[in-house]
């Protein structure tokens, strides 16, 4: 073999091992960008919905009778003591587990189970006759219930509402304290600063004076929107209720949670005027 001949079988190895080389090197790329793509590209299982059917009932004032000079809307949601037992009997006899809306949020958030036919009972505003009228007649029937407070009406000048030693009991007895707001305004109106200071303010003053923590939150008037709703998610609630007479809720709407008011009707949940309650 001449001399010429063995430099081009050379460059010939040569050119044949360089080629080997870069295909190998070119399959490791190619690999390599499959792989980072087939990770990049991991479906996401979408965080499964849970819906749950469980009654939020909201009451507000309480009174022995309804007042006469009320407009018809305040006397229909002013429930007497005696229509107000004989729901609760109703509730009891029925089979129903009155659960506070802070566990209710939370069975929803992680999927952990409820007792069967549960229900959560709030009180809207710290009224001081929710404490004298109600409260009483759900000892009786050992019902836990969730009181949503306006924190700047506690203890205030007019004896509506309740004082800091009501709420006080109320937490003693395993009752569930919660914010409805420092000063009821309707929420969607405020800039973000004072919807801020309403959420945090009440927060912290509730905690504050009852040692508590408070996990929930009550829409003024039921009014919110997106801003609101990342407001109190932002302030450290972990749920909230809002409005719209229905009763199936789900993990995806935490921030928004249906309720419905209860009227003055001692057996409001088996006539028509409550037709979602099972
Ligand atoms: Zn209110």
């Amino acid at each position: 073999m001449t001399l010429r001949k063995s430099l081009i079988l050379l460059e010939k190895q040569f050119d044949m091992k360089n080629f080997i080389f870069k295909f190998i090197l070119i399959i490791f790329l190619v690999a390599g960008a499959m792989n980072v793509f087939a990770v990049s590209t991991k479906k996401v299982s979408p965080k499964k919905e849970i819906i749950y059917q469980v009654p939020v009932l909201v009451y507000h004032s309480f009174g022995s009778a309804p007042l006469k000079k009320e407009s018809w809307m305040r006397m229909h949601y002013r429930v007497t003591a005696e229509a107000f037992q004989s729901q609760m009997k109703y509730l009891s006899d029925d089979g129903y587990h009155p659960i506070s809306f802070s566990t209710y949020v939370n069975s929803l958030k992680d999927n952990t189970k409820l007792p069967d036919k549960a229900v959560v009972l709030t009180f809207d505003d710290g009224w001081v006759s929710q404490y004298n009228y109600a409260v009483p007649i759900l000892e009786k029937y050992k019902f836990t219930a969730t009181f949503f407070v306006i924190t700047d009406y506690v203890n205030n000048k007019y004896k509506a509402y309740m004082s800091w030693d009501n709420l006080k009991d109320l937490v003693k007895n395993n009752f569930e304290i919660a914010s409805h707001t420092e000063s009821h305004p309707i929420l969607t109106k405020l800039d973000f600063k004072k919807l801020a200071n309403e959420l945090n303010g009440s927060k912290k003053i509730l905690e504050d004076k009852l040692s508590v923590k408070v996990m929930t939150l009550a829409y003024p008037d039921y009014a919110q929107n997106q801003t609101v709703r990342d407001a109190a998610k932002l302030a450290g609630y972990v749920g909230s209720r809002a409005g719209w007479s229905n009763i199936q809720n789900s993990n995806a709407n935490i921030y928004q949670l249906k309720s419905q008011e209860v009227v003055n009707n001692p057996n409001p949940f088996s006539s028509k005027r409550l037709p979602d309650l099972p």
